[in-house]
């Protein structure tokens, strides 16, 4: 390859001076951010508006109830483990993880289960029992598929700055292609299953990824490699105690953190920032910022004045989710840790909530029981219920001020008719969260999953780390590359450090 051709397939980083650098927000992006950094011998100090760190994977505690505010589904440890060992810490001195098994339980409308099995060849056993001996070989040629996805995408178009499309042509790009990652997803899945149920299970992670799986391309089934062949994890204290653990370990090693204080403005002076003002009028100078507060949003309130690049400006949004948090006395015998409850509508159901904007007319869910794993998330004899429901955005056509209690109503009165009897009767803590609630937190678009990945807005097309006009204002998070998810923003992390360091 020639030296122009080379150069072209390196990826930009910040100049000058970088030895004092401020990130703003401790979400798992920023955490990641800061123990890079640190673990590069730069001088950090974290800047938070709230109490504690975490951000989306947040904690609510009330009545002796420990819920989780936000992520709940852990894949790939080995990306939390990374920001320790930047900093030389051991993973297992942190958090301790129980892998789950099942996963998922999936039931569905006409009755059945399917439990998605830690164990790929214990999966294939319980696709033989309930759908047969064909999908089962199905499926263990969808592993394949789904692992060769993996080792092509994750080092190539994962974890990499990506600041033109020009740094992906060549070998991958093909490979890629040639796997038919360019296919849509619920196509790509149907060539390996025949039963419509182990379909809506194997692409019904398109949703995370803010798409349908008619419209995702089949790239995004990396993310049903991370899940249903990677494994899920729950870490004992609750998702909460991992942005716990990466903040722990970043103070053991000299990182400052400012909770409570809120970033209202960074200093830019001659296309370069200078350092961020603070809620208090206080000025905490760098040589360089991180900013994981949502990129469109740090745009308008951190950078007024300045015109977001047009790729911000047309973001197309994933669509939200009602979060209910319920402390309860009942307990349910057949649910997993995570169960997914399909409705019998499918294509009708992303209709409604990406194309219209409305509200799921017969909703498929997420249920998740933390305390099946974890009691201690609850006072004795208690247990705690997380019930997500996708929603549309606040671009959509729903009031969610207005319809709060209404909706909160359906979601009890769903749960009840699907089976979780005394479901609403046995609560004695109940937390409701809407789109609404995630736009006042500082949502764009009160989507908690970011901008879609729609083909646009993927990869090099995705707002990069590195600000063009500010050399040295770097951003991490959901809204920038990769994407959503706690394995991708503790890449992002990783990624806004590379441009800072310059290592990667
Ligand atoms: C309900 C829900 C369920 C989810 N489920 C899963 C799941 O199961 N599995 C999964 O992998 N992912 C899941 N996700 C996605 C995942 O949680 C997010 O992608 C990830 O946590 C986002 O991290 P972040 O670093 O981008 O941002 P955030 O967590 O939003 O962090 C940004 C931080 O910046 C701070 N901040 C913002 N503005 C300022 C300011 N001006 N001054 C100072 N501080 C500021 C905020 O307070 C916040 O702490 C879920 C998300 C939600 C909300």
């Amino acid at each position: 390859m020639s030296a122009r051709a080379k150069s072209r397939r390196r990826s930009r980083t910040v100049h000058g001076p970088t030895d004092r650098v401020v990130v703003v927000g401790a979400g798992l992006g920023g955490l990641s951010a800061a123990l890079h950094l640190a673990g590069a011998g730069r001088d950090v100090t974290v800047v938070e508006r709230e109490s504690v760190p975490g951000g989306r994977c947040g904690l609510i505690t009330d009545r002796g109830y420990r819920f989780d505010t936000g992520p709940t589904v852990l894949t790939m440890p080995e990306l939390v483990a990374r920001p320790l060992q930047a900093v030389g810490e051991e993973f297992g001195d942190w958090l301790r993880l129980h892998r789950l098994d099942p996963a998922y339980r999936a039931r569905f409308a006409d009755g059945s289960t399917i439990d998605v099995c830690a164990d790929v060849h214990d999966m294939a056993d319980e696709i033989r029992r309930v759908c047969g001996a064909k999908d089962a070989d199905g499926w263990l040629r969808y592993v394949a598929f789904l692992r060769e996805l993996y080792r092509i995408e994750m080092p190539h178009f994962i974890e990499r700055n990506l600041d033109s499309p020009l740094q992906l042509v060549g070998g991958p790009l093909a490979r890629l292609a040639a796997l038919g990652g360019f296919r849509r997803l619920s196509r790509k899945v149907s060539q390996y299953v025949g039963d419509e149920r182990l379909r809506r299970l194997f692409s019904f992670q398109a949703m995370y990824a803010g798409l349908a799986p008619a419209q995702a391309l089949a790239i995004y089934a990396v993310i049903t490699y991370m899940d249903c062949v990677a494994g899920v994890y729950f870490p004992e204290g609750g998702m909460h105690a991992v942005p716990r653990a990466l903040a722990g370990a970043a103070e053991k090693h000299g990182v400052r953190f400012r909770y409570g204080t809120t970033v209202t403005a960074i200093d830019v002076v001659a296309g370069r920032a200078r350092g961020v003002l603070t809620g208090t009028g206080e000025r905490i100078a760098a040589d360089a910022v991180v900013v994981n507060a949502d990129l469109p949003v740090a745009y308008a309130e951190l950078l007024p004045g300045r015109t977001p690049p047009r790729r911000v400006r047309r973001l197309r949004y994933s669509p939200s989710a009602v979060v209910l948090h319920a402390g309860s006395s009942a307990e349910f015998d057949d649910l997993a840790h995570h169960t997914i409850d399909f409705g019998s509508a499918w294509e009708a159901t992303f209709t409604e909530i990406i194309d219209r904007g409305e509200v799921m007319s017969d909703p498929s869910f997420l249920l998740t029981n933390p305390t099946r794993t974890d009691p201690s998330l609850a006072p004795p004899d208690r247990h705690t219920y997380y019930a997500l429901f996708p929603a549309p955005n606040t671009t959509g056509r729903v009031d969610w001020v207005a319809q709060r209690e209404r909706y909160r109503d359906h979601i009890m009165e769903t749960l009840e008719k699907r089976g979780y009897a005394g479901f609403e009767a046995g609560i004695d803590a109940e937390h409701l969260v809407t789109p609404a609630d995630w736009a006042a937190r500082g949502l764009a678009a009160g989507a908690p999953f970011a901008a879609a990945h729609t083909f646009g807005q993927t990869g090099p097309f995705r707002p990069a780390t590195l600000d063009r006009r500010i050399e040295n204002l770097v951003f991490c998070g959901s809204n920038t590359q990769p994407g959503v998810g706690v394995p991708m923003v503790l890449v992002s992390g990783q990624l806004a450090a590379q441009r800072i360091t310059g290592r990667g």
